[in-house]
């Protein structure tokens, strides 16, 4: 498994498990038990997909020291604003049963997330916090944020995988030293990645699944990767892409599958805005 380090210096496993639609706390626990179990270190939940306790429950059993691990969780909109992000940041620890998190993103651009960055800054630098980023900043956010925070975000997870693949967005990251990191690297099982025929070729001749090929190649330009499954036999598989590479001609084979554009959420939309901000998670 191989690490990066952020811009902190803190050290990050570019490989880790993702738990977003797994609602059901017994299931949750189940996958985070068997993925801990499987070898990753890195757990990826959030405030808003209503599973940090059966995380933090998985974590507990699992008996593995608490400094091996990375987990990450994120503050939702509703939570936005410096009073508020306190608070959400301090159930959200309490749900884990952690007395710190590695990494706390700031889930959307949306509200006032400038409040919410003062208290991650103010949680990091009092220690509670390993590293603080965000999520779904496309590149003039991003780039807003950089240019007026006092501590600079280490990670951006965006939508990345061979169909909306955002090169120019992971310039930017680049530019100002943040990681970024794949949401959906697997494009959320759709889109009929795991039958496109490029994805297959270069599968075959490395003796590897499509699902192995995808995620080898986000790793390959620099990008973190936290594909979800609930199936032992494919966390297994999606772990085992570390003794492979793609070549020039893999790579640019995969280039040529970029649409330009997500198909499962558009962010510039005033629709989505709406809709995302109206998703409460608590009272
Ligand atoms: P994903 O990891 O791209 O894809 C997950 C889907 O692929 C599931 O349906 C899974 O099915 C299937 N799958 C996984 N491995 C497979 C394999 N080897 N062969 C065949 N099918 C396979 O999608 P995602 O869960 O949306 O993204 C990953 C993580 O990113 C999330 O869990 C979450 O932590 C994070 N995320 C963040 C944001 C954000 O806004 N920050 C948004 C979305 C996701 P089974 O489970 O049935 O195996």
């Amino acid at each position: 498994m191989q690490t990066i380090s952020l811009n902190n210096g803190v050290v990050m496993p570019l490989e880790g498990f993702g738990v977003f639609q797994i609602p059901d706390a017994a299931q949750c626990e189940q996958a985070v038990s068997d993925a801990l179990e499987t070898g990753y270190r890195l757990i990826d939940t959030a405030a808003a997909y209503f599973n940090e306790e059966a995380v933090g429950k998985a974590i507990q059993k699992s008996g593995i020291p608490r400094e091996e691990l990375f987990i990450t969780t994120k503050l939702w909109i509703q939570d936005a604003g410096y009073e508020p992000a306190k608070r959400a940041f301090q159930t959200s620890l309490d749900k884990l049963g952690l007395d710190y998190l590695d990494l706390y993103l700031i889930h959307q651009p949306l509200g006032d997330y400038y409040g919410s960055w003062r208290a991650m800054e103010e949680l990091y630098e009092a220690g509670k916090i390993r590293a603080i980023g965000v999520c779904n900043f496309y590149p003039e956010r991003l780039a807003d944020l950089c240019l007026h925070a006092k501590v600079l975000p280490a990670v951006n997870q965006v939508e990345l995988h061979p169909f909306f693949q955002q090169e120019e967005a992971l310039k930017t990251m680049k530019e100002f030293g943040v990681l970024p990191e794949a949401w959906g690297p697997l494009a959320e099982g759709a889109q009929g990645i795991f039958q496109n025929e490029t994805l297959a070729a270069i599968a075959k001749k490395h003796g590897k699944t499509v699902a192995q090929v995808a995620l080898r190649w986000n790793t390959q330009r620099g990008v973190a990767i936290i594909p979800k499954s609930i199936h032992k036999a494919r966390m297994v598989e999606n772990l085992d892409i570390w003794e492979f590479a793609l070549d020039e001609s893999d790579m640019a084979a995969i280039a040529a599958l970029d649409l330009g554009q997500s198909k499962i959420i558009d962010h510039t939309l005033p629709t989505t805005v709406k809709r995302l901000s109206q998703l409460r998670i608590h009272a």
